[in-house]
């Protein structure tokens, strides 16, 4: 049987492997922990901190890579807890320190492009596209309020695998995304790697009970794909198309709803105002939906994220 090599460690069944990869052409280390079970099965990617500030994917998944017993698994598990550490360590809002870039806007990455480009594209050679599926973990930004939700990317090879995974996830909605590019899920996705991404956690706080909820959905997820033993449990969910708009200017911003809320088309979802409490720009539904996350900062920058929300596919709320 040909062995498996990530990293390049040989994947030994039975062992665990903590190390970091260096990115080339950068300062940039990035944490990973190879869990190589016992028995066979697929090989599952999960990562964290893909968006530094968000702490509650990023701790559930330091937390998993030491509690998954290899003895348990019928497959490997990659765990990349902390994919852009050095925004981490200087303590940006979920960009690459060194380039000012959004790593999840950069995939497939580029290897003449600066840090993210490379970082991006170092995870997709060594890590996603070497994988059998893939649940990347995400959360608000610092700035931000959210619910829970999940993402899978429609019209993809890996489709119907995906929709099984998003079953085993606990939040009350899930989008079908659209889009194609830019993110990690995304690529993986296209590329017919059965990928979800899960949003829980809000303001860079993070919770015993949302760290909990992380590690739940992970471990259901590894249960459907049978790298764990036992049944999985499915939760019935509500499909959403989703929709962002981004602030047409800069300024201090004041939400009129709340992540979870529904609303109906032209109802006001918040303003913005100069320094002088003069409003500039106010936001009304343009049709109806559920706010997913939004803006929660006092300032909000120009073609920054404002407002996102979902409109049920089947547009009966
Ligand atoms: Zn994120």
């Amino acid at each position: 049987m040909e062995v498996k090599v990530i990293a390049g460690h040989k994947l030994t069944p039975g062992k665990t492997l903590k190390d970091h990869i260096h990115v080339e052409g950068t300062e940039l280390h990035v944490p990973h922990v190879l869990l190589c079970g016992q028995h066979r099965g697929p090989t599952v990617l999960i990562s964290a901190g893909i968006h530094n500030a968000e702490y509650v994917g990023i701790q559930a998944a330091i937390e998993l890579s030491n509690e998954l017993d290899v003895g348990d698994l019928h497959g490997n598990v990659i765990i990349l807890p902390l994919a852009n550490r050095s925004g981490f360590e200087n303590r940006t809002m979920s960009m690459v320190y060194e380039d000012g870039k959004n790593l999840n806007r950069v995939f497939p990455g580029n290897w003449e492009g600066s840090e993210a480009d490379r970082l991006a594209a170092m995870l997709f050679e060594v890590f996603i596209q070497n994988v059998d599926a893939y649940i990347d973990l995400h959360s608000g930004d610092g700035y931000e309020t959210l619910i829970p939700y999940a993402y899978y990317l429609g019209d993809t090879p890996a489709e119907e695998q995906a929709r099984k995974m998003i079953d085993c996830i606990n939040t009350k909605y899930y989008v079908r995304s659209r889009c194609r590019t830019g993110g990690a899920y995304n690529l993986a996705s296209v590329h017919g790697i059965p990928s979800v991404l899960i949003e829980r956690g809000q303001l860079s706080l993070f919770s015993r009970d949302e760290i909990e909820a992380d590690k739940a959905d992970v471990k259901n997820i590894l249960r459907c794909l049978g790298v764990l033993p036992g049944k999985p449990i499915s939760y019935s969910k509500t499909q959403l198309f989703e929709y962002s708009d981004d602030a047409p200017c800069t300024g201090c911003w004041y939400p009129e709803k709340q992540p979870g809320d529904y609303f109906i088309q032209g109802e006001k979802l918040g303003e913005i105002r100069d320094y002088f409490g003069n409003v500039l720009y106010t936001e009304y539904a343009p049709q109806n939906g559920i706010l997913l996350h939004q803006c929660a900062s006092l300032n909000i920058i120009e073609k920054g994220p404002m407002v996102t929300y979902g409109v049920p596919t089947d547009d009966n709320i």
